[in-house]
């Protein structure tokens, strides 16, 4: 990046160009750390001393979209990022920044929200801050919610199960680098539901759809598919979707990764969706879906597992992790086989 250069609301979509700018404009200036899992895993979390340790910001826009709301993202957001590395959510901080008029009514709404997720997801909000700018210096209301967890219950069952069938598989957590050839790829339910459900009510699009968001806590669904046992690694393909979840797994387990377009679960309306606007359902974000890597000879248990949740039931396995190839590929529904690059960024910004 030259010094004339400015940010882009690609910047922050979660795909190539945001992991450019987290590499060469943050990782490179901040002291490197020693944690187990550090800032420079750039995993779903870090984990500090035991503890799993999240932070993230929800800026969504609207505020209030089919399905759920920014309150209802914040905390569903924060606890499957910790989830999916094995953690149990124990507690979360919750930081508003309000812009000066905004309604109180609103707010309420927002809070309410917050709390009933925080009881699906069994986790206390433990500490917090408010602030507000002066009217035009946001949109309203932006939140961050950070949140610490524990070793989930199941986590070294799992991992046991794991080291039965891979020798030599040392790996403490669920990470993004724990992926090997084999391995068998699923995906807890439908992609593009979030990002459609948002697009659907912005401005300037506004089509018919009746589709919802998905975004839900999904600890307790992590916990049932960590009791079956043999899961590698676990990620939520928010920002960039599956298509840009895909290729971090790739490139940090340094394998090739294939997967069936015939097997991808999509719901009807957002397959329609994305073809009127021109995007692919692959790149946009979900929030209520996790992505599974798991040992071979344990991928149909855990897919039974997942199904027989509410949040699971669409579970499919997608696809598997090859020595064959570099990067991600689909066999695609017409027989042939598309390479499927790192999104430059999710086509829908501010979905989270
Ligand atoms: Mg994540």
């Amino acid at each position: 990046m030259d010094k004339s250069e400015r940010i882009l609301m690609a910047h922050g979509a979660g795909g190539y160009l945001m992991q450019k700018l987290i590499k060469e404009h943050i990782l490179s200036i901040l002291p490197k750390d020693s944690f187990e899992v550090g800032l420079h895993a750039l995993d779903d979390s870090a984990i500090v001393n035991g503890v799993v340790f999240k932070s993230d910001s929800y800026t969504v826009k609207p505020l209030f979209f089919p399905g759920g709301d920014i309150g209802r993202l914040a905390v569903s957001g924060t606890v499957n990022d910790i989830s999916v590395m094995g953690g149990k959510p124990i507690a979360l901080s919750l930081a508003l920044i309000l812009e000066e008029g905004f309604p109180v009514d609103d707010l309420d709404r927002i809070m309410y929200s917050i709390a009933d997720t925080c009881r699906e997801a069994d986790v206390y909000i433990a500490t917090g801050d408010t602030k507000v700018v002066e009217r035009g210096s946001l949109d309203g209301c932006i939140i961050n919610c950070s949140g610490i967890g524990v070793r989930s219950r199941y986590l070294d069952y799992n991992l046991d199960i794991v080291r039965k069938f891979r020798r030599g598989f040392e790996a403490r957590w669920l990470l993004d680098s724990n992926i090997k050839p084999g391995d068998k790829i699923i995906v807890s339910g439908t992609i593009g539901d979030h990002g459609v459900a948002i697009l659907s009510c912005r401005e300037g699009y506004g089509f018919e759809s009746n589709i919802r968001s998905d975004v839900k806590p999904l600890n307790r669904m992590v916990e049932r598919a960590l009791s079956v046992g043999g899961i590698v690694a676990m990620k939520d393909p928010t920002r960039g979707g599956l298509a840009n979840l895909l290729n971090e797994w790739s490139e940090k387990s340094r394998v090739g990764i294939l997967i069936r377009e015939e097997d991808i679960p999509i719901r009807e309306g957002v397959r329609a969706a994305c073809e009127m606007l021109g995007i692919d359902p692959l790149e946009i974000g979900n929030e209520g879906k996790v992505v599974i890597a798991v040992v071979e000879e344990m991928a149909e248990e855990v897919l039974e597992a997942l199904r027989e949740t509410e949040e699971g039931r669409d579970a499919a396995i997608i696809g598997e992790a090859t020595d064959e190839f570099e990067g991600v590929a689909m066999e695609t529904l017409i027989g042939g086989k598309r390479i499927i690059p790192p999104p430059l960024g999710d086509p829908v910004p501010r979905i989270c």
